[in-house]
């Protein structure tokens, strides 16, 4: 059986219209991945075209529409990790390139794992993907959502969209029994420059191995440091492998320490969740008997 799961972003999002948004853009793309799979798609090329779609779509925090730094510049995260082989690639702080996942899925297939900054511009270059104008990929939107948190610029700042992050991921299941996560993100709004979240570092924001694969959003901060992904697979024993068991506890461990968050996971034998502490978590799920969206189920 085949199944993917992806998400938009943890928050408390305030406006109505933004919820029936991402719930309609992901509910359609998981319709559309899960064709992929049935046809025989793998898993890795299933997460990688799931987060792409979402990089594109101007209403996520990735790819086209990221938040701005404090400055108002670019730096995007991104990571992508095949369950089965456990290789994986991942950028840290780019600006130059249009889909970061797709840059790093071309490091997944190379020696090294991370790159940073204008070495993987570079690395990009080299690989045949073509570098962008950074301002391509900044909305009004979010030029706007920069402008109100400089004005007000407090940790109790609260946009009028809600207090929302906006990264994307996605886990899947291949009709091989193979896993696989991706993950790519903007950051945070108005965070400093050279600030790293939790996206791409394994584990913390992103994780598959031939257990379970994991995707994680919310303040990157705790993310990392409560380590989110790999901590539900820990979980996952204790939890007599109970999947929403292994991460309820791990949420509320990271919630208790940390703070709120939100991740979406699934394992080989086929249970997966979608959970958060956060108020709202954008997600979408589709196999072969089940198809909804957080706000949508037919
Ligand atoms: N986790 C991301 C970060 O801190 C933000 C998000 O989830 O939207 O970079």
């Amino acid at each position: 059986m085949v199944k993917i799961l992806i998400h938009g972003g943890a928050g408390d999002i305030r406006s109505e219209e933004r919820k029936q948004l991402t719930g309609n853009v992901t509910y359609d793309i998981v319709g559309e991945i899960y064709d992929q799979l049935y046809s025989g798609m793998s898993a890795l090329d299933a997460v990688q075209e799931a987060v792409r779609m979402m990089e594109d779509h101007p209403t996520f925090n990735a790819g086209l529409g990221s938040v701005m730094t404090e400055d108002g510049e670019i730096e995007m995260d991104a990571l992508i990790i095949d369950g089965k082989t456990r290789k994986m690639g991942g950028v840290i702080g780019v600006s130059k390139v249009k889909n970061p996942i797709l840059l790093s899925r071309k490091i997944l297939d190379h020696k090294h794992i991370l790159f940073f900054g204008e070495g993987a511009h570079q690395f990009a270059q080299q690989n045949g993907i073509d570098l962008i104008d950074p301002n391509k990929l900044i909305t009004d939107r979010i030029r706007q959502r920069l402008a109100n948190y400089l004005k007000s610029r407090s940790a109790d700042y609260v946009d009028p969209e809600g207090r929302k992050y906006g990264t994307v991921g996605a886990v899947a299941l291949d009709n091989q029994g193979n896993l696989a996560a991706a993950t790519s993100t903007g950051g945070t709004l108005g965070k400093m420059k050279g600030r790293v979240g939790d996206t791409p570092i394994i584990g913390a924001g992103t994780y598959a191995d031939q257990d379970i694969a994991a995707s994680a959003t919310g303040v990157g901060e705790y993310i990392m440091q409560s380590m989110i992904c790999l901590q539900v697979k820990y979980n996952l024993i204790r939890a007599r492998n109970n999947l929403y068991e292994a991460t309820q506890v791990a949420l509320d461990d990271a919630n208790r320490d940390f703070g709120p968050m939100g991740v979406i996971v699934m394992t080989t034998d086929g249970q997966w969740t979608a959970s958060h502490t956060t108020p709202d978590l954008i997600w979408a799920y589709k196999d072969d008997s089940e198809h909804k969206s957080f706000t949508r189920e037919e």
